[in-house]
């Protein structure tokens, strides 16, 4: 009993990586940092590099929105972002049955950064695999059929090969799969948007991007409170920091200290903050980081004075390719 969630795609608006002078930079402190350490071999170069942890060479990575979420039976994939690409990588270079799928595409909606790697998903040219979309949104086929337009790409819907099949899903009512179930709730985000909750036996994954988290209380949530409910894992949109979400009210977006509130509430166990902003360097996203730890020291303080109890959360900022198993 597992399930397996793979983060293709993390960024959130709009693919971005930093800029190549960033990228000096960046190199320049990697280079300091090896002699600082007291290395000077070329031998030691490796181990130093690995014993990094992977955003801080590398970065959070440059695709937007896409997830794959593994049990043992099934899989789904949860928004067709930039990040999708990668994930078609994988699938075109294993064996040739697994280009026929099924794949079942669950969307939250239809912001660029959500569909915008769809057309590069290959299994769309690949004759007679199967290909679902699921979503609460009744224009689900006609945004994903407009997808694939001219002048925007070159090859119309009509002349896919796949077998593509729509689905719309009724709001908070599950869908089976396999061993896995799937329940849309509403977030708090324009147009409108809608998170899932996956759950297989008693584990649970909850997919809470985009949102700004506006209705934070049991009362507020009212219907979509059992997303973050029995909550094993979660990944929530932290784009702005703390103080900026008064300055981007009604953006749609959040802040890691509004998921960790959530946690320590709902007993969470692992969070993950995504929707990182383009414009975010490695840098600013470890200051972020910083004062997410900040907030979440100062709350483990005052629970300790206040006598209340305290679950043991796990958090993280993601980074692209990041695979995490819950149970
Ligand atoms: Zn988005
Ligand atoms: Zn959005």
């Amino acid at each position: 009993m597992s399930l397996v969630v793979k983060f293709w795609g993390v960024r959130g608006s709009l693919p971005a990586s930093m800029l190549p002078t960033g990228w000096r930079t960046h190199i320049q402190g990697l280079l300091k940092g090896f002699f600082a350490d007291g290395h000077s071999k070329p031998s030691d170069i490796e181990s130093y590099i690995n014993s990094l942890a992977l955003p801080l060479v590398g970065g959070y990575g440059t695709g937007t929105t896409c997830v794959e979420v593994n049990s043992p039976k099934t899989r789904i994939l949860i928004d067709g972002g930039s990040g999708i690409r990668n994930f078609s990588d994988k699938v075109m270079s294993g064996h040739a049955g697994s280009l026929k799928g099924p794949f079942h595409i669950f969307m939250t909606h239809f912001h660029w950064d959500h569909l915008m790697g769809l057309p590069f998903f290959s299994p769309h040219f690949v004759p007679n695999s199967e290909i679902h979309y699921y979503g609460v949104q009744k224009d689900l086929e006609e945004v994903i059929r407009s997808v694939f337009k001219k002048p925007f790409f070159p090859v119309p819907f009509e002349t896919l090969p796949a077998n593509i099949h729509f689905h719309t899903l009724e709001p908070r009512k599950p869908v089976k799969m396999a061993d896995l179930e799937i329940t849309p709730y509403q977030l708090d985000h324009p147009d409108p948007c809608w998170g899932y909750k996956v759950t297989h036996k008693k584990l649970a994954y909850a997919h809470c991007v985009d949102t700004e988290s506006t209705r934070v209380s049991p009362e507020e949530l009212g219907p979509d409170h059992p997303l973050y409910q029995g909550i094993d894992l979660m990944y929530f949109d932290a784009q702005y920091t703390f103080p900026e979400l008064a300055e981007k009210a009604n953006w749609g977006h959040s802040a890691a200290q509004i998921g960790l509130d959530l946690a320590f509430r709902e007993n969470i166990k692992h969070v993950l903050f995504a929707h990182h902003d383009p414009g975010a360097t490695i840098a600013q996203i470890q200051d972020l980081k910083a004062q997410t730890t900040e907030y979440f020291q100062w709350r483990l303080e005052h629970a300790a004075e206040s006598g209340e109890t305290v679950p043991k959360i796990i958090w993280d900022f993601v980074h692209e390719g990041l695979e995490v198993r819950i149970g």
